[in-house]
């Protein structure tokens, strides 16, 4: 029987390590989509190929060979086969990945690979990212948005980065990434049919039991 469970929210709400435990505990294969956003972001900063290129960019999507291992534990991804899984997280990434989020060309591609991947895996896979619930898979058995105060997504940020970023730092990573993301997608509010989690007063073992009751 096919299962897709769809999860979209913004950064900081703890939807990539709920989005995986949920696939562990259901034995879903777990589908980070922001994790190809930031491969496309490495490659272009990797090969020098300028960012506010969008033809360039879009090129770069379409050619790079790209690997992503789909089980919940060893999630790894590959870019031309370089391992890029501890890279794409530092913070040069985030500050440039809306630069490829936000071309419309690069976007259509990956979406196209993430509905590729759905399919391969018979449709028994938890996805996450921004668009999952509205664009990649408008037609999963269950769709959610995972929020969490401003507050709380700072917080978990921070820790996530080892309290190696100053508040002000954080708040340029955290909200202004948000904010130029919503101009393209908008993953603050649920569409007609997508229940709402907010985790902010959740624990983590809390907020895996809401999404899976959803
Ligand atoms: O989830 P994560 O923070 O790793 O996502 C990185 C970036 O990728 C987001 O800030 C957003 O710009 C982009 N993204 C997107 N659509 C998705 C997933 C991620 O635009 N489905």
């Amino acid at each position: 029987k096919t299962l897709v469970i769809a999860i979209d929210g913004p950064s900081g709400s703890g939807k990539s390590s709920v989005s995986k435990e949920v696939a562990r505990r259901l034995g879903l294969a777990f589908l980070d989509t922001g994790a190809m956003y930031r491969a496309v972001t490495w490659h272009c900063l990797n090969a020098k190929i300028d960012l506010k290129n969008a033809a360039a960019v879009e090129a770069a999507a379409r050619t790079m060979r790209f690997e992503q291992n789909l089980t919940p534990d060893a999630d790894f991804v590959k870019v031309n086969g370089i391992n890029v899984t501890e890279p794409i997280r530092r913070p040069e990434i985030s500050q440039n990945v809306s630069a490829v989020a936000t071309n419309l060309g690069a976007r259509k591609e990956l979406v196209r690979r993430q509905q590729a991947i759905i399919a391969e895996c018979n449709q028994r896979i938890v996805v996450e990212g921004r668009d999952i619930t509205t664009v990649v898979a408008p037609n999963a058995e269950a769709r959610l948005i995972l929020t969490a105060s401003e507050e709380a997504r700072l917080r978990r940020r921070g820790r996530q980065l080892g309290g190696t970023q100053t508040a002000a730092q954080l708040a340029e990573q955290v909200l202004a990434r948000d904010a130029k993301d919503s101009t393209v997608v908008d993953f603050q509010r649920a569409a007609d049919g997508v229940f709402t989690v907010d985790s902010s007063e959740l624990d983590f073992a809390q907020t895996v039991d809401a999404v899976i009751n959803v």
